[in-house]
């Protein structure tokens, strides 16, 4: 009873330190709001003991304010199909 105690806390504990691929993959759905409260667990946790994780973690929270404060605007499907037939209609003049 003990050791299947003393098992499942070891498997808890380990599962808490994730490699650095793990951390990077958490540290993306933590910046998509997509990470659960363990994830960022993890990632909190990793990035105490891994430099380039922290560096990776930083830069990743610059790029998401520069996108946030640059307020960017995509087009709309009409305008999408505008361009689209504009560029093929270009593309079809020097062709032939
Ligand atoms: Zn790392």
């Amino acid at each position: 009873m003990f050791r299947k105690k003393l098992v499942l806390k070891m498997s808890i504990f380990k599962s808490l330190f994730v490699d650095c691929s793990e951390a990077a993959h958490c540290c993306d759905k933590v910046q998509y709001e997509e990470a659960s409260f363990f994830e960022k667990l993890k990632i909190h946790l990793h990035l105490i003991i891994c430099k380039p994780c922290k560096k990776y973690s930083n830069n990743n929270i610059k790029l998401t304010s520069l996108i946030k404060k640059a307020d960017l605007k995509t087009c709309t499907e009409e305008e999408k199909k505008a361009w689209k037939e504009k560029i093929e209609k270009e593309i079809s003049k020097k062709e032939s």
